[in-house]
């Protein structure tokens, strides 16, 4: 059985059901996850990325049932590029924290708690893939769970897109949502837009604090070798020799905010 079917229409969680876009590739792994949030038995529902422009894709959340509110975790077309339609399907006010993805509403505000679709969901800036990346945390009857966006990604590890995104930020947002998901009753889960859920944050916070500890020792590394004002190419031939043509550039962009990070002080 192929991941896509896998993952779509899987309940990711009392509160929360899995649609998966149709749109796989390198950078979005099986596709863009937009979930349907709704407490069980609320007739409408929160629609978290409605992803690409896909007239069937949008049918589908829209059938989920009235949509009170979207949220959108950050600006990259895989997650907004429907929106504006699905906005103008489904009537509903669209959420984000860049004010230019907001419709008929105002713009996140970082702690704020939403409440909808008989839910109350926590909203955390969580910078680093992007500068406008959020999370929330979604108060559920059977606990927390963690909607994450590209902050944490279901499989491998998330891109820091230089300039928009920033190593610095990203280690502090991986820092908060460890600290946030530490002394709980359980596990909280980590539902992301790419890929399967994961059953622990925790623990995914510290396997990527440990892979960007590494990399950063590997890019420190190659600055040894090549001399310390060596371009972002001749880095990523050294430290990323094993990485797939087709994630190269995504691979450079990465180095370049890490060399960011390093010559920035902020090691
Ligand atoms: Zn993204």
């Amino acid at each position: 059985m192929s991941e896509r079917n896998r993952a779509d229409g899987e309940r990711a969680s009392e509160e929360a059901t899995v649609l998966l876009a149709p749109n796989a590739g390198p950078m979005t792994l099986d596709g863009t996850n937009s979930y349907v949030l709704r407490t069980p038995g609320s007739p409408s529902a929160i629609v978290v990325d409605p992803g690409p422009d896909d007239p069937a894709h949008l049918a589908r959340l829209a059938a989920a049932g009235p949509v009170e509110l979207v949220l959108i975790t950050h600006h990259h077309a895989d997650h907004v590029a429907g929106a504006a339609a699905f906005a103008a399907l489904v009537g509903a006010p669209t959420r984000a924290f860049d004010p230019e993805f907001c419709i008929g509403a105002e713009p996140l505000v970082d702690g704020e708690t939403v409440r909808a679709a008989g839910l109350s969901l926590e909203v955390l800036h969580t910078p680093g893939h992007t500068a406008d990346s959020a999370c929330f945390l979604v108060h559920g009857a059977a606990g927390p769970a963690m909607l994450t966006g590209d902050t944490i990604l279901g499989r491998g590890t998330t891109i820091i897109a230089d300039p928009d995104g920033a190593l610095g930020p990203y280690l502090a947002s991986l820092e908060r949502l460890r600290a946030l998901a530490g002394p709980a009753d359980g596990p909280v889960p980590a539902l992301p837009a790419h890929g399967p859920v994961l059953p622990d944050l925790v623990a995914i916070c510290d396997a990527y604090l440990a892979h960007r500890a590494e990399r950063l020792a590997q890019v420190r590394a190659a600055l040894a070798e090549l001399g310390a004002d060596a371009s972002a190419e001749a880095v990523t031939d050294l430290v990323y020799h094993d990485t797939d043509a087709s994630v190269r550039q995504a691979a450079e962009a990465s180095v370049r905010a890490q060399l960011a990070h390093l010559r920035g002080g902020r090691s």
